[in-house]
């Protein structure tokens, strides 16, 4: 029998892409989606479409007449589904998931947490590329955040050419598209503190980098842009930059006609992908220029969507379920239709 996974917090934007990303593999399987009511509509529209698809709810104790209003059965309370589980994904705000620690401690339950969580939370921080052997057997994973992500897939792809240096600007989206109440509506926030947690966070992945990032705030909900400039080892062409990025997975390297995160979205429409969702990080070619052993390059991240197949690894890690770092990549990318390129 595969194991079985649960979700808290598994109505939010998190929560619903992992829940749907398990429900994709064929060694794992979903128990069920525990979530607290924020708003009647909210569980209606997120937990009634999981569940007419046959995934069972699980609520509060003191909620679960709400969820009945919205004409969901809860199968029981999110205690309950903790204590069945073989694992937990905890998908909840940055620092509830610390917050809901001792339950899963007390249920004695394997469980990964999300990048909003302080770094304590966890005994490794995962990234597929770099630690997957890190997280095998343990009991608290933190799958870092959607920037982390996005820098440790990058420097891996440039490993080979030994990466001395990484200086990196993250241009963050404000909120996500549905976040009515965050911004900025008309600023540009810089972080006053450098390096922004960033770099720390990569650092925990890849503990010898020398890496240090600003970030800012721009008032998009799309995608972030990173601008890197990074010094390596070796001297190589852009050509071989940009082919390295091609022979990376989870990366795609743009088209000229897709030279923005407006159009990568148009793209992931025109695709049909659900939600518009875009787990590769999309490299721009035009950004990557060498000068003697220093190297620019900027990208796009989907921060609703990156994450997600590196939880799917994690869980084969932690669960032990595949010893093969590159099985996992390639099972999780064969599962959710990863590309390496956008044109047909
Ligand atoms: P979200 O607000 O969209 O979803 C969180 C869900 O948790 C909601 O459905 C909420 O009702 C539920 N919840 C809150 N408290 C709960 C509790 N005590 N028990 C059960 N459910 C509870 O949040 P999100 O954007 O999906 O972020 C989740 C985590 O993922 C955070 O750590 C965040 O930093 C991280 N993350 C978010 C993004 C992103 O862009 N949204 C990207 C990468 C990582």
């Amino acid at each position: 029998m595969p194991p079985k996974i649960f979700l808290v917090g598994g109505l939010g934007t998190i929560g619903k892409r992992v829940t749907e990303a398990i429900r994709k593999q064929n060694d794992m399987d979903i128990l069920g989606v525990g979530d607290i009511k924020r708003s009647r509509s909210f569980v209606n529209y997120t937990g009634q479409q999981l569940a007419s698809e046959g995934v069972d709810l699980y609520a509060l104790p003191d909620k679960m007449d709400l969820f009945r209003e919205a004409e969901i059965d809860p199968t029981g309370t999110i205690q309950e589904g903790i204590e069945k589980a073989d694992l937990v994904v905890d998908a909840t705000p940055g620092g509830i998931g610390e917050k809901n620690k001792p339950k899963y401690e007390k249920a004695g339950v394997k469980t990964l947490f999300q990048g909003g969580e302080s770094a304590s939370v966890a005994e490794v921080a995962f990234n597929s590329f770099w630690n997957y052997d890190d997280a095998k057997g343990a009991q608290f994973v933190q799958v870092v955040s959607c920037n982390t992500t996005a820098l440790c897939r990058i420097v891996y792809a440039l490993k080979e050419f030994g990466v001395k240096r990484v200086r990196g600007v993250l241009v963050r989206r404000g909120g996500d598209p549905r976040q009515v109440n965050r911004g900025p509506i008309n600023a540009i926030i810089p972080k006053h503190h450098i390096p922004s947690h960033h770099a720390e966070d990569v650092k925990r992945c890849i503990p010898d980098l020398n890496i240090t990032t600003v970030a800012l705030k721009v008032p998009t909900t799309l995608m972030h842009v990173h601008s890197l400039n990074l010094s390596l080892e070796e001297r190589v062409t852009e050509g071989e930059i940009i082919e390295q990025m091609e022979d990376t997975t989870r990366i795609i390297v743009a088209t000229e006609d897709i030279g923005n995160t407006a159009q990568i979205v148009e793209w992931a429409r025109d695709m049909g992908r659900k939600r518009y969702d875009v787990p590769e990080v999309i490299v721009w070619p035009g950004t990557v220029k060498v000068e003697g052993n220093e190297a620019f390059i900027s990208y796009a991240v989907h921060q609703e969507s990156i994450v997600v197949p590196e939880n799917i690894d994690a869980i084969r890690s932690v669960l032990e379920i595949e010893e093969d770092r590159d099985k996992s990549i390639k099972k999780t990318d064969n599962a959710l239709n990863i590309r390496d390129k956008l044109t047909f």
